[in-house]
């Protein structure tokens, strides 16, 4: 049984890839910004404990983050494989994991690092536009509509987020890589980071994390 983390900054591309390797290996995908979403949705005690920080754009406690994982892991078939996707989050996630993944008895094999320079992160981020009659995605670099400005499907007015203008990105950026600092350090130190370069494009990048699961695992 065996356990692997994916890291990435905002616009490293995380999202794109969890979802092709997982596909592609096989993983229960453990994302969990999506099981914060899902709890608040569903209304769930923890959703509702969570609900006040996410509101306020403040990190859910480490507690009840590893409530959320800890249920995941306990339903789990005994042979499942996780890829964990946006946690750990802080070293406090970190031990704890550590703590859960032990008793399980379930090791923790690889942690991705997709790593891409600040400017190309900027650029993915900031080229973002939304249709605001029908809520399409544009990137005006990677997916330009037909006309500037104009929606393709519905020919709605673009915009851009007030959250993808380059000083809210750039004060995000920086809080992620303030406190993946420690836990890249952490990973390494371990030998087991991998650090794959984002920069390049979805397929090629899903492609090289299956390679580099591949190659570390008949490594081992
Ligand atoms: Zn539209």
């Amino acid at each position: 049984m065996k356990a692997i983390i994916l890291l990435g900054a905002p616009g490293a591309g995380k999202g794109t890839a969890a979802e092709r390797i997982r596909d592609a290996a096989g993983f229960m995908h453990v994302s969990t910004g999506d099981m914060l979403r899902e709890a608040v949705k569903q209304s769930t005690i923890l959703g509702g404990e969570a609900e006040g920080y996410m509101h306020r754009g403040e990190l859910v406690p480490d507690k009840i983050i590893m409530r959320l994982v800890e249920g995941v892991l306990k339903d789990a078939p005994s042979h499942s494989e996780f890829m964990f996707d946006g946690f750990p989050r802080t070293i406090g996630q970190a031990d704890l994991l550590d703590e859960v993944l032990a008793k399980r008895g379930t090791k923790l094999e690889h942690v991705i690092f997709l790593d891409a320079p600040q400017r190309v992160l900027m650029q993915r981020l900031t080229g973002r536009r939304i249709c605001r009659a029908c809520g399409a995605n544009f990137h005006i670099n990677n997916l330009p509509p037909r006309q500037p400005g104009i929606c393709d499907r519905c020919g709605g007015e673009l915009y851009q987020r007030p959250d993808d203008s380059e000083a809210t990105i750039a004060s995000r950026l920086q809080v992620y890589s303030q406190m993946t600092e420690g836990l890249i350090a952490r990973y390494t130190q371990r030998g087991v980071l991998r650090r794959v370069d984002s920069s390049c494009g979805a397929d090629q990048l899903a492609a090289e994390v299956l390679s580099v699961l591949k190659a570390a695992g008949a490594a081992d």
